[in-house]
């Protein structure tokens, strides 16, 4: 029987749960009856983060950062200050 762990939304009250697969979803925290979501197992958890969770909620900070990060790694080819490319880092 598989172990299934449940987070709630509301309290963060993290709780695992024997269940048959074939066992309907827990709906609700058992401290706050607030809702609760399945966590698989952390690497899964981590795997759905980076693909649509994590991105739909802060989609325009991680764009933004994300444009921040090229633009810096393109960089200008030379330093405005001094000229030094390699040495300089403001
Ligand atoms: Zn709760």
């Amino acid at each position: 029987m598989p172990t299934y762990t449940y987070e709630c939304e509301k309290c963060s009250h993290i709780f695992e749960i024997d269940q048959k697969i074939t066992d309907p979803p827990r709906k609700r925290c058992p401290e706050c009856r607030g809702k609760v979501f399945r966590v698989i197992h952390a690497v899964d958890h981590i795997l759905r983060g980076s693909g649509f969770y994590r991105t739909d909620y802060r989609s325009d900070d991680y764009a933004k950062s994300k444009l921040a990060e090229e633009k810096q790694a393109a960089g200008p080819s030379k330093c405005n200050g001094c000229g030094n490319k390699d040495a300089c880092d403001t």
